[in-house]
């Protein structure tokens, strides 16, 4: 294992600051769970304000110095290539970190390893085309343009679902634009994040450049959110958490993005071909035990395939394979935290106490020495009304909500009729159907007989509580970047002192 964590020493991680690996000035630790087994297997360092300000104050320096601020925009993109290369080279050994520490499956961290590399090379290709624009103002000898600029200190605050891929999703558009970062990962899956680090510093980044801080979101995250010293937050997480890291960084007026919760509606039509829906439902919330922002935890299924389909979907949901995540075969792994299983279990008893009707699972799985680690079975529930919380909450675990629904108006208000605005799945063969709904939906993603498919080439985020902002494509530059303007008088006039020129 320890071959794995190769910045680790005796199993501890210390920050990231300046290029070098630093231990915490209360030299405070945490410990990362195994979420398959339950076992502790490393260490990281525990932030206070004071860390935080040492690594936002290696951000602000690094912002300005010349081997950072002055380099040419194809610079910026050879470094991002590089650390593309570098993450294709050590893929496996990063997935298995990840599969280690949030239980997620190694097949699927290893495809996330595998498409990141992309992600570099994505900006990279744009670091040297990012450009503002000339304005024509109706004004004679004026010349008129914009030019797009750091926005300065991003910091960057994910959670433990995917999390080298969600911070790619900020780190990469900001790094092409010339900002510098400070990034705090997830209490529990903190180790990929400072490996990464490890390897932009052998891409060559000067050092500041890039500074990661672990440590307790309410005491690490807090600092950095409400820090005079940044420039942009990008947060990926909870709607609740986001609200908290929202109103600290507003005191400064430092804008945000917000990546956050959903209670994403996946319809099908009667229309629908039976079996690729009922796949993309269990691809929607059975996938990574429903650990995803974008699950599809409420299902609506057209009346009059309502039997058919949840009949289907009960069946694949019995025979998932659960088991350890880095076994290739396994289909569902642990949860993440034990705090999720218990979180999970919880809503399940929710469920039926509020009159829900378990149609499969329900329960821990236990056997094979399951019970040491967090295992829920993947759980559908009926007779589920659009006001029970298992129909209202984002549970982030292996269970669906499953409801029927008459025709389109029917179903619209029921879909939308929720606090969160993140994605949207449809089955049907209708294409003027699919379109109707894709306007209609209060989504920022909507999937027309597919679910869960996303690109780095593709903007991304939610609407309502889901947050606001966009990651990935080339919304990601806008939304690192600041938006200059510049105005050039060439009339060799002088003006009136006291009146504005409007013309
Ligand atoms: P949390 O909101 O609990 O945590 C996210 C990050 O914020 C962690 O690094 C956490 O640190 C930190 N944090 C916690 N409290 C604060 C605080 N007061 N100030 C600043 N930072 C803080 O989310 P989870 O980790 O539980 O992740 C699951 C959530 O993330 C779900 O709601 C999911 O929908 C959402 N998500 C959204 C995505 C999107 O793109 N829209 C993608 C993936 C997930 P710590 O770990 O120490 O608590």
């Amino acid at each position: 294992m320890s071959n794995l964590l190769e910045h680790a020493r005796e199993s501890r991680y210390g920050f990231f600051i300046n290029n070098q690996f630093i231990d915490a000035s209360s030299r405070n630790s945490l410990t990362s769970i195994n979420p398959a087994n339950g076992q502790p297997w490393y260490e990281i360092s525990d932030a206070n304000e004071q860390d935080i300000e040492h690594a936002v104050n290696a951000a602000r320096q690094a912002l300005t110095k010349p081997d950072w601020a002055d380099i040419t925009q194809t610079s910026r993109g050879k470094f991002l290539r590089r650390i593309g290369d570098l993450i294709g080279e050590h893929g496996e050994r990063l997935a298995e970190i990840e599969t280690r520490d949030n239980g997620k499956l190694i097949r699927e961290m290893q495809a996330q390893m595998a498409s990141l590399p992309e992600t570099y090379y994505y900006y990279a290709g744009m670091a040297d085309k990012i450009t503002g624009e000339t304005i024509p103002v109706n004004k004679s000898n004026v010349f008129n343009f914009t030019l797009r600029e750091p926005v300065g200190v991003v910091g960057i605050i994910v959670p433990w679902n995917s999390p080298l891929y969600l911070l790619s999703n900020a780190l990469a558009p900001s790094l092409a634009v010339g900002n510098t970062v400070v990034i705090k990962p997830a209490e529990n899956t903190s180790a990929s994040a400072l490996e990464f680090a490890a390897l932009i510093r052998e891409a060559g980044l000067p050092p500041g450049v890039v500074n990661v801080v672990t440590g307790l979101g309410e005491t690490a995250g807090e600092a950095l959110s409400r820090h005079p010293g940044m420039n942009k937050i990008a947060f990926t997480g909870g709607t609740d958490t986001g609200r908290k890291v929202a109103t600290n960084a507003a005191a400064n007026l430092v804008p945000c993005t917000m990546e956050l919760g959903g209670k994403s509606p996946h319809v099908v039509f009667e229309d629908a071909d039976p079996e690729r829906a009922a796949n993309g439902i269990v691809a929607g919330v059975f996938a990574a035990g429903g650990q995803t922002c974008i699950a599809g935890s409420r299902c609506f299924l057209q009346e009059t395939i309502y039997d058919h389909v949840l009949k289907n979907l009960g069946e694949k949901a019995e025979n998932v394979i659960i088991g350890d995540p880095m076994n290739n075969a396994t289909q569902l792994g642990p949860l993440a935290l034990k705090e999720q299983m218990e979180k999970v279990m919880s809503y399940i008893d929710i469920g039926i106490s509020d009159g829900g009707v378990i149609h499969s699972g329900g329960k821990r799985s236990i056997d094979h020495g399951r019970d040491r680690g967090f295992y829920v079975e993947p759980t559908v529930f009926t007779d589920v009304t659009n006001d029970m919380r298992i129909a209202r909450d984002e549970i982030f675990g292996p269970v669906v909500a499953v409801m029927p629904f008459k025709d389109e108006s029917d179903l619209i208000d029921k879909a939308n009729d929720t606090i969160y605005g993140l994605a949207a799945g449809i089955w049907t063969q209708d294409i003027d159907r699919a379109m109707r709904f894709a306007k209609k939906i209060d989504a920022g993603t909507v999937w027309i007989n597919t679910y869960r498919s996303a690109s780095f080439m593709s903007p991304f985020g939610g609407f309502k509580q889901s947050g606001y902002g966009k990651h990935n494509g080339y919304e990601g530059i806008r939304e690192f970047s600041r938006l200059k303007n510049v105005v050039v008088d060439y009339s060799g006039k002088s003006q009136d002192p006291f009146i504005m020129k409007l013309k």
